[in-house]
C-alpha cells in the first residue's frame, strides 16, 4: 500500500505486498449502443474483436491451429479458470443462464492448509474439500456446465473467439473468466510451513473464533506497516494478549508505540528466528537474540503472486499487483475476459470470491446477450437448454 492509507479492506484482507510488476495502459473502448451502455453503467464498450494485447500463450508454443471439424463445432460461451469458490459461483450462475461453460480446475486450492472453511454463511466449519464437492454436486444439475480437472496453459486470440489451450486439448471460447486465486510465498523462517492454516493464519475473520483468548502473536512486515496499529488493536477483540514482531524491518513511532501500550499490546522488534511447535501446535516464537515470546497463534500477510497464466497474459494490475478490473463489470483490460475473487483484490475470503464470481457470471451473461443485437444471429449459439450438451472439441468427457 504506496499511499499509507488504511481502508476497509486492509484490515481484513489476506495479502499485501505488491509482488508483480504494474502495467499501465486500460483495456481498449469499443463502441456500441446505447441500451448496453446504459444498462452496464459503462462507457467503455466491448465491440469488434481486437486482437487482445499480450495475450500470449504461457508456455510460449502457439496453440494448436483449429481445425475443420472443430470450427463446425460451437464455442463454449464461457471458460471458466479456477473452481474455487469465485469459479464454482460464476458457473452457477451461468449454468441457470443457460450458457455453455467449461469450468476448468487444477492445482492446490489456496486455503488447502486449512481444515475448515469458516465464516461462509450456512458453509461455516464445512472442509474444503467438502465444500467443493457440494459446488460441484449442484453445478451437475445443469447440463450445460462441464467441469474438468484440467489446467487452463495459454490464452489466445480475441474476445468472441478465445483459443484455451488445456493440459490435455483445447477449446475455444466467446469469454474467458480468471477466477485462479492468488499464490501465498511462504515465509523463510523455520517452522512456517507445518503451522500455515494450523497455528498461522492470514484473516481473523477465518480463524480468530477458534483461538480467541489465546496468546497471539501479529508479524508484520515494513509493507503492511500502515496496518500494524488497526490489525493490532481488531486482535485485541479476540483476545487480550497480543504481541507484534516487526523483526526490525521498520521504526514504529512513537506515537504508535503508545497506542498499542494502552491497548496492552506489546512490541518485540528483533528479528523472529524460528516457530517453536508441536504436533502442529505453536507454542512461542524464538527470536535472533534466542528471547523466546510464548504464542499459541500467529497472525500474518505474506506476499502473494498471480498464477503463471495470469502473468502470461500482461493484464493491467493494480499497485499492489492485483488484476485490474471495471467495477461494474469484472472485465479486465483484455476485451472479453473477465477476472473475480482473490486475484482482483486484497479483500480476500470464500464468501467474496463467491459473490463476485456470481456477479461476474451476471455480467458475462449480459455481454453475450448485448451480442444478440450485434446483427450476427446465425454465429452466435443458441441458449443450451436442458438435455443439451456443453459443447466439446478434443476437451475430455466430464468427470463428474
Ligand atoms: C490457510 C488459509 C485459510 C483460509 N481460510 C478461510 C476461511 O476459513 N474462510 C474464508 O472465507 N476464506 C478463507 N481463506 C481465503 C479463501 O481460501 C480464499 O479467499 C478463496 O479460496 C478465494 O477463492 P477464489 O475462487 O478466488 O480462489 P481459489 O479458492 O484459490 O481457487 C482458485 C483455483 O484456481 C485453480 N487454478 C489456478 N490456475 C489455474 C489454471 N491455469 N488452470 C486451472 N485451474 C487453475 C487453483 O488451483 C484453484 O483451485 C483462507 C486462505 C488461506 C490461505
Amino acid at each position: 500500500m504506496s499511499s499509507g492509507k488504511v481502508d476497509g479492506e486492509s484490515l481484513v484482507a489476506g495479502v499485501v505486498p505488491p509482488v508483480v510488476t504494474t502495467r499501465s495502459g486500460e483495456g481498449e473502448a469499443g463502441n456500441g449502443d446505447v441500451s448496453r451502455r446504459d444498462f452496464l453503467q459503462a462507457g467503455a464498450l466491448l465491440g469488434a474483436a481486437i486482437v487482445a494485447p499480450g495475450c500470449a500463450t504461457a508456455s510460449g508454443t502457439a496453440l494448436r491451429p483449429t481445425n475443420t471439424s472443430e470450427r463446425s463445432v460451437p464455442p463454449y460461451d464461457v471458460v471458466i479458470v479456477g473452481g474455487g469458490p469465485g469459479g464454482l459461483a460464476a458457473a452457477l450462475t451461468l449454468g441457470r443462464s443457460r450458457k455453455r461453460v467449461l469450468l476448468c480446475d487444477s492445482g492446490s486450492r489456496r486455503n488447502a492448509a486449512a481444515e475448515h472453511i469458516h465464516n461462509f454463511v450456512t458453509r461455516d466449519g464445512t472442509s474444503p474439500e467438502e465444500f467443493r464437492r457440494i459446488g460441484r454436486g449442484q453445478l451437475a444439475a445443469y447440463p450445460s456446465v462441464n467441469v474438468q480437472e484440467v489446467r487452463v496453459v495459454s490464452v489466445s486470440g480475441a474476445r468472441d473467439a478465445f483459443q484455451i489451450g488445456l493440459t490435455s486439448g483445447t477449446a475455444q471460447s466467446r469469454r474467458v473468466l480468471l477466477c485462479t486465486g492468488m499464490i501465498d510465498e511462504r515465509l523463510p523462517i523455520e517452522g512456517f510451513d507445518e503451522l500455515w492454516g494450523h497455528a498461522i493464519f492470514q484473516c481473523p475473520y477465518c480463524h480468530g473464533w477458534e483461538v480467541q483468548d489465546r496468546r497471539w502473536g501479529y508479524l508484520v512486515s515494513a509493507s503492511d506497516a500502515q496496518m500494524l496499529l488497526p490489525f493490532a488493536l481488531q486482535a485485541r477483540g479476540w483476545t487480550r494478549e497480543v504481541v507484534v514482531f516487526t523483526s526490525g524491518t521498520f521504526d514504529v513511532p512513537a506515537e504508535t508505540r503508545a497506542r498499542l501500550r494502552a491497548a496492552g499490546i506489546s512490541v518485540e522488534t528483533d528479528p523472529v528466528r524460528r516457530f517453536i511447535s508441536r504436533e502442529r501446535h505453536l507454542e512461542a516464537v524464538e527470536l535472533s537474540t534466542g528471547a523466546i515470546v510464548p504464542c499459541d497463534v500467529v497472525f500474518t500477510h505474506p506476499a502473494q503472486r498471480q498464477v503463471e497464466l495470469v502473468r502470461s497474459l500482461g493484464l493491467t494490475l493494480d499497485e499492489h499487483g492485483y488484476v485490474r478490473t471495471d467495477a461494474t463489470r469484472s472485465e479486465t483490460s483484455i476485451p472479453g475476459v473477465y477476472a473475480a475473487g482473490d486475484l482482483t483484490t486484497r479483500m480476500q475470503g470464500a464468501i467474496w470470491a463467491a459473490a463476485a464470481g456470481a456477479r461476474a457470471g451476471a455480467m458475462i451473461n449480459v455481454d453475450l446477450a448485448m451480442d444478440l443485437a450485434s446483427g450476427r444471429l446465425g454465429e452466435i449459439a443458441q441458449p443450451a437448454g436442458p438435455g443439451v450438451s456443453a459443447p466439446l472439441t478434443n476437451v475430455p468427457s466430464p468427470d463428474r
